[in-house]
């Protein structure tokens, strides 16, 4: 059983334009499908985000005739970063385990869950201008209208757990938000809190911000400082465990990561990491550190989707629901056959098919590609815009930084519950 072709297609799909800590989503997304044909007619699939294409094209040369059953080698001789080769890994993965017969959490030593919990990945953001995208297609700048987009989430798609993309507001209205969207979804009916930043925030705001949302009982908190430094001298301060998909988002991060004592909970991802197996490994490592695992999400489409929702399934140490970028996918924005995946009552049942459970829709995946062409657009993995404050509306003192406390003063006049 050998690798007979392979097949990396850059593609481009619709985004909406959600705000972050560094400006906001462009109006199209890239990302990279990996396909593989063995000789004995199977296929595999993987996906990564920007365009790889040169990266694992580099390792053509073995990849061809390579069995895609062993894994351990082809990892050693991978040349190029984690994100490319966990596509490549992905697409072996699902070849190898569509030959054992078996469903790919399956095939790698079995599953610990027959669903997975995700968590509503909930964001601020401007108006979709042509309407597009399955959920939440409107304006939202307020604490209330996020409140609002929470509801959409919940109703749609039952999630649980909900995420507040803190960093593009001054602090003061995270914690508004953080309080409104408590008021409205109670620890008693279940519902969990957690808010990321992305590193926006200096140490003396994340105090702030951690002492003033403390009584709303929040799961955690996410990379609220950039630096591993900042945020374990944050931890000196507060209770609220401190999670993180940036400091701590590679394996040599953990060393300094023990020796500074900053982070609790990982964010795995396979994409980050380096693959499925890779995250398998981060759980491994969270057990015997005593920390939490929870998961990451960029911008998937329906086979990174489906890898991570296999890698959440054969991961036994996954003790938070993690974070799912897959509902601001269009409904028709998917590149595999039969639509989007779904959610049920806030979780996604791990296919019983083997391999992945997903194929490619190779005329959506033409589409796409033919989008990507068009639009001239680079290889950036994450297509953010940074925006000029004045010519957007963004208020406060934006600097691209971390926010200062001095840039209360510029404080827009946004007319906000107070309470
Ligand atoms: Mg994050």
């Amino acid at each position: 059983m050998r690798i007979a072709r392979l097949k990396v297609t850059p593609v481009a799909m619709h985004d909406q334009p959600l705000l972050n800590s560094t400006g906001v989503h462009e109006s199209h997304r890239v990302r990279s499908i990996v396909q593989v044909w063995l000789d004995n007619g199977l296929t595999g699939a993987g996906e990564t985000y920007g365009d790889q294409t040169k990266e694992i094209e580099a390792n053509r040369n073995w990849i061809i005739g390579w069995d895609p059953r062993n894994i351990t080698l082809a990892r050693l001789n991978y040349v190029g970063a984690p994100w490319s080769w966990a596509a490549l890994e992905t697409a072996m993965l699902d070849a190898a385990s569509k030959h054992a017969g078996l469903p790919l959490c399956d095939y790698i030593g079995g599953r610990a869950r027959t669903r997975v919990p995700w968590a509503a990945y909930l964001f601020y953001k401007f108006a979709d201008e042509q309407g597009r995208g399955e959920v939440a297609t409107g304006e939202v700048l307020t604490p209330a209208a996020f409140v609002k987009e929470a509801e959409q989430f919940v109703a749609k798609y039952g999630f649980k757990t909900l995420k507040i993309k803190g960093g593009w507001f001054h602090p003061d209205v995270d914690i508004e938000t953080f309080h409104l969207l408590r008021k409205r979804f109670p620890t008693s009916e279940g519902y969990e809190l957690r808010i990321d930043p992305n590193g926006a925030w200096t140490l003396e705001t994340a105090a702030r911000v951690a002492k003033a949302i403390a009584p709303y009982a929040p799961q955690y908190l996410e990379d609220p400082c950039g630096p591993m430094e900042d945020n374990a001298a944050l931890k000196k301060t507060t209770e609220i465990p401190l999670a993180s998909n940036m400091c701590v988002s590679a394996f040599s991060h953990v060393k300094p990561n023990v020796q500074q004592d900053a982070i609790d909970i990982i964010l795995g991802d396979h994409h980050h990491w380096g693959g499925i197996l890779a995250y398998k490994e981060t759980g491994v490592l969270c057990r015997v550190m005593g920390w939490g695992l929870s998961g990451h999400s960029n911008n998937a489409l329906g086979v990174s989707q489906a890898a991570m929702l296999h890698a959440c399934a054969a991961t036994p140490e996954l003790n938070y629901a993690p974070d799912s970028h897959y509902p601001w996918t269009d409904t028709d924005g998917d590149v595999i056959k039969g639509g989007k995946l779904q959610f049920r009552d806030g979780f996604m049942d791990v296919p019983d098919a083997p391999g992945l459970g997903v194929e490619i829709d190779e005329g959506a995946l033409a589409a796409r590609h033919d989008e990507f062409l068009t639009l001239k657009l680079n290889n950036r993995a994450a297509l953010v815009r940074r925006l000029d404050p004045k010519a957007t509306g963004r208020p406060g003192g934006w600097t691209g930084g971390p926010w200062a406390e001095e840039s209360v003063t510029n404080f827009p006049n946004h007319s906000l519950p107070r309470w």
